[in-house]
């Protein structure tokens, strides 16, 4: 915690990116699925229910800017601040990019198990631009499908295409990112700039305000007047899916800024926060008064008053349920978002409704996932350290896999808004709340954060240092004492600290990784690295109340980050996913191994 009386940085001057957080589901292929009459769900301990926050051991060296799922998603998309894009999860119809049946030694199957990154030479047909146009800056994902928007406003696909949701004319599966080739922005030379995906269809936002849309029309979704119910089936495919994105003529005189999918509704804000709602109607989900389908964008009355301060500041929609935060930064809420009572099937909110227990709360961002609702909001100052530590908020009726992140001992369901204490002290930047599985961007600042486990917990490691294949070797800091073995938080082979180049004289405060590992996150970083820079070592500073605000600044390594400040390494210290020595005053025990 900061001391008293330090100021609190604006989070402006904190780096705006963090490391990828997960809690919940992790088995991809049985979320949400019951087994088969009579059979008994076999645990797979390799892809437990995470009943906390985790740290994401595979990324934990990668600066993440974003982390993407939705509602109807067992698989999610991670955006690194260097234009990469990285993909976990449910993969049965390609929808992570590779074959759902590969050949030998190819990678692929029905789940990717571990995040891996899109290489960007390789898996995008036609292949990606190289430099900064062929960046990943934007994405969705579907129940079944992925979309990825690059730097120059292309869209790359992949996953079913049996509605059209990914905008390719052959109906079928893609296990590939395959550009979009037949669209009127290419045309109209109007870069891509945000997607969403609901079930099984999308909705694509270009940089003039405009909005289009592609695959099922079944409930109006789509926004063009039409659905498909009354096409024969049959032939019935060809006749409600769309797969050419098509131009939402009713928002064409609006400069849109934002959009979001449900299942099967669509929501999107303009420039001056005016909100408009269309598909499925049920439950009040369009947040309108009524539970008519709307197959045209209407207007939502509530957010179309004189007072900007009670306009749109931003929107979400959750697979039955649509939220807005205004700009005085409330919560607002309209559909189903429990089984019983006010909020259910039977009395869904036909209109927008904040919550009382959210009262008071200054809300920043929201995740809507399967049956979950996730809110960060501004912390109390007394507790938000020099990283702006968030306060956290969980709930969702019948949440069953660990994806409230509530924690070990704590209910896995929750009618009412909890604090999310596993949480507190962290500073959440993204939230991406999944079917059954939620991420986040957490700043990798402050002691909380240092304390968080990793997943997987264990990783075969080396007990010999990785240098000079001794476990034990003299101090040259410290004659007389062993030189402290570091350990590498990612693959967790240790180091001492002389045999690193340079040495290192003490063991350094915060994260640290090994630089095989530093190496390999570097891959295709470095013109990032010149801008991120600056940022990250003021955040690194500032990080965990050193009682050092300001003062000599550290050198920057090639991780980015500021290096060790030999008297601070007090406070990051304690447990790292497996038992170690409680950091002392001096620090140099802090990742020895035991
Ligand atoms: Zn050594
Ligand atoms: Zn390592």
């Amino acid at each position: 915690m900061a001391a008293a009386g330090t100021p609190t940085p604006a989070s402006d001057d904190l780096p705006q990116w963090g490391r990828v957080l997960i809690t919940g589901g992790t088995d991809w292929p049985i979320l949400g699925r019951k087994p088969a009459k009579g059979q008994v769900q076999a645990v797979n301990e390799k892809a437990p229910d995470l009943p906390g926050p985790h740290i994401l051991r595979a990324l934990c060296n990668v600066k993440m800017r974003r982390v993407i799922t939705s509602h109807s998603s067992c698989h999610a998309v991670f955006l690194a601040v260097n234009g990469d894009a990285y993909i976990v999860g449910r993969n049965e119809q390609g929808q992570c990019g590779f074959p759902v049946k590969p050949a030998p030694g190819q990678i692929g199957g029905l789940a990717i198990y571990e995040p891996l990154k899109l290489d960007r030479k390789t898996m995008f047909s036609p292949t990606l631009p190289q430099g900064d146009n062929g960046k990943i800056v934007a994405a969705a994902t579907g129940r079944s499908h992925t979309l990825l928007v690059t730097k120059n406003g292309q869209i790359y696909s992949s996953g079913s295409n049996a509605f059209g949701q990914c905008g390719h004319e052959r109906l079928g599966n893609f296990e590939m990112f395959t550009k979009i080739e037949t669209a009127a922005y290419i045309k109209e030379k109007d870069p891509v700039i945000a997607v969403s995906c609901g079930l099984t269809f999308s909705l694509i936002l270009t940089t003039s305000g405009k909005v289009y849309a592609l695959g099922s029309s079944e409930k109006g979704q789509l926004g063009n007047g039409r659905t498909g119910e009354h096409f024969i089936s049959g032939n019935k495919l060809a006749f409600n899916t769309f797969t050419e994105p098509l131009l939402i003529k009713g928002l064409a005189d609006k400069k849109i800024t934002q959009i979001a999918c449900g299942q099967q509704h669509s929501i999107a804000m303009d420039e001056d926060g005016l909100v408009y709602a269309w598909g499925f109607g049920g439950y009040g989900r369009l947040g309108i008064g009524s539970q008519q389908d709307q197959l045209l964008p209407a207007l939502v009355p509530q957010f179309a008053k004189e007072n900007t301060l009670t306009r749109a500041r931003k929107i979400f929609a959750g697979p039955t349920n649509s939220a807005v935060i205004d700009g005085q930064k409330m919560f607002w809420l309209a559909g189903k978002w429990k089984n019983s009572g006010e909020g259910s099937a039977g009395q869904g909110y036909m209109t927008f409704k904040y919550l009382p227990d959210l009262m008071g709360c200054r809300i920043r961002n929201v995740g809507l996932g399967g049956v979950t609702l996730f809110c960060t909001a501004e912390e109390d100052p007394s507790l938000r350290g020099s990283h702006d530590a968030t306060m956290n908020v969980a709930w969702g009726q019948n949440a069953q896999n660990g994806e409230l992140g509530l924690g070990p001992d704590k209910p896995k369901s929750a009618t009412k808004p909890q604090r999310c204490e596993t949480l507190d002290g962290i500073s959440i930047l993204e939230i991406a709340a999944g079917q059954n599985t939620t991420y986040y961007v957490a700043r990798n600042l402050g002691e909380a954060y240092s304390e968080l486990n990793r997943f997987p917990e264990h990783v075969d490691s080396s007990e010999m240092c990785v240098v000079c294949q001794a476990e034990t070797k003299p101090s040259r800091a410290n004659p007389g004492e062993e030189d402290a073995l570091l350990e590498c938080e990612k693959c967790e082979n240790p180091y001492h600290l002389s045999c690193l180049t340079p040495p290192l004289e003490a063991v350094p405060d915060g994260e640290w990784h090994c630089p095989q590992c530093v190496a390999e996150a570097a891959d295709g970083e470095e013109e990032e690295e010149q801008s991120t820079n600056a940022k990250s070592g003021s955040g690194k500073k500032a990080a965990g109340g050193r009682g050092k605000a300001s003062g000599a600044d550290g050198d920057i390594n090639e991780n980015g980050e500021e290096a060790d400040e030999e008297e601070s390494s007090a406070t990051n210290g304690g447990k790292r996913g497996r038992a170690k020595p409680k950091a002392n005053s001096a620090g140099a025990s802090k990742r020895r191994k035991t």
